[in-house]
């Protein structure tokens, strides 16, 4: 089965309305060459959540969120849900980041809820999973990403609702990256897992490398085996360094 190469960017609690020119940079250089090898994504805070799906119209060029509360709608000051997510116009919503794990007190057993809001409103959720450098020093890391994909994905999960993203946590915003040869061991680790629970279903699930993803290292990430795509932090706010990122498809 071929996985159509996804290139995620979260803006996390980045940007202002000016940073629309960004946005539409991005999509210019989006021509029909990079239209054809790759999938673009752009999850913008929830204050531009309002505009950038009428900005992206037509462009191929995807907006997402980067949380949903697991309710439709009711009694929860400052959250949104999967459907206002899907009624603003973007398709895709991030859930179980590292950050959100960290700074909410998300569990696997609130991330997989909200995987479920995000299939009741028709997003695909990109689920996010990723050991500690204790955990990896500890050499527990497969370990833990298994047991996190395992509480976290919902019953019944396909390609078509379902992008998993490993992003080890000492890698994020950090400029360091794990060895090729571990991301290809996580990356195979987590599609065995899938395997196991979803069958033939899991070769259309999308895998992503997350972490300090560059335009420097995106050539070597991006060719390795079982990495479907990346999510990128830091380098997804500017539209020279993530559609450089993305060019490593062409
Ligand atoms: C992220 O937080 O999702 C991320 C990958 O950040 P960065 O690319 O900045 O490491």
């Amino acid at each position: 089965m071929t996985r159509r190469p996804l290139v995620a960017g979260n803006w996390k609690m980045n940007g202002l309305r000016a940073s629309v020119v960004e946005l539409e940079a991005m999509i210019a250089a989006y021509d029909s060459h990079l239209q054809a090898r790759a999938e673009l994504l752009i999850c913008p805070p929830a204050t531009l959540l309002a505009s950038f799906p009428a900005v992206a119209a037509g462009s191929g060029l995807a907006i997402g969120a980067q949380d949903c509360h697991p309710a439709p709608c009711g009694a929860h000051t400052g959250d949104i849900s999967a459907e206002m997510i899907a009624d603003a116009g973007a398709g895709f919503v991030i859930l179980g980041h590292s950050e959100r794990r960290a700074d909410h007190g998300e569990t696997d057993s609130l991330v997989r809820l909200k995987a479920e809001a995000a299939r009741r409103a028709g997003l695909v959720a990109i689920v996010c999973v990723g050991e500690s450098e204790a955990e990896r020093d500890a050499g527990r890391a497969l370990e833990i990403v298994v047991g996190q994909l395992a509480g976290s994905i919902p019953d019944g999960a396909t390609g078509a609702d379902l992008v998993v993203a490993y992003e080890p946590i000492w890698a994020i915003g950090t400029g360091r990256t794990p060895s090729e040869a571990d991301i290809v061991e996580m990356h195979g680790a987590m599609r065995a897992a899938l395997r196991e629970r979803f069958g033939a279903e899991a070769e259309g699930i999308r895998l992503l490398y997350g972490g300090s993803v560059k335009p420097e290292n995106a050539g070597t990430i991006l060719k390795l085996e079982d990495v479907d795509g990346a999510l990128v932090g830091g380098a997804s706010l500017k539209a020279a360094s993530f559609i450089a990122i993305a060019r490593a498809y062409l």
